[in-house]
């Protein structure tokens, strides 16, 4: 059986899941069985947002949405669709997280 986190996984330092509390629900994706490359969308325009489409419409029916998405952004994941959305997006989650914390400094400072 195909795991997409699984496989993914194989590209990075081996203790990247160890040292994830609470690594075990990866077992619980939606992903489980699916061909890795579902997740990692390739060509441009129209083919491009059908594939993202897809890995998105598996996304939307994972229970574990929420902590795939919280690693993604945790390891700074750059390639896959992961946790509904496309690396991306994930930046803009981030740039945003930035500003607000930057914001909440300046405000604690004035
Ligand atoms: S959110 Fe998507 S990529 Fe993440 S485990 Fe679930 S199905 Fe897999």
């Amino acid at each position: 059986m195909t795991h997409l986190l699984s496989v993914y996984t194989l590209a990075r330092p081996v203790d990247t899941w160890a040292s994830s509390p609470g690594a075990a629900w990866q077992d619980a994706g939606a992903c489980i069985g699916s061909d890795p490359a579902r997740f990692h969308p390739s060509g441009w325009g129209e083919k491009h947002a059908a594939q993202v489409a897809d890995a998105r419409a598996v996304c939307e029916t994972c229970q574990v949405v929420a902590e795939c998405l919280a690693w993604a952004l945790d390891t700074r994941d750059g390639h896959a669709i992961l946790g509904g959305t496309t690396p991306a997006e994930r930046a803009t989650i981030l740039r945003n997280r930035q500003r607000r914390a930057k914001a909440a400094q300046r405000k604690a400072g004035a």
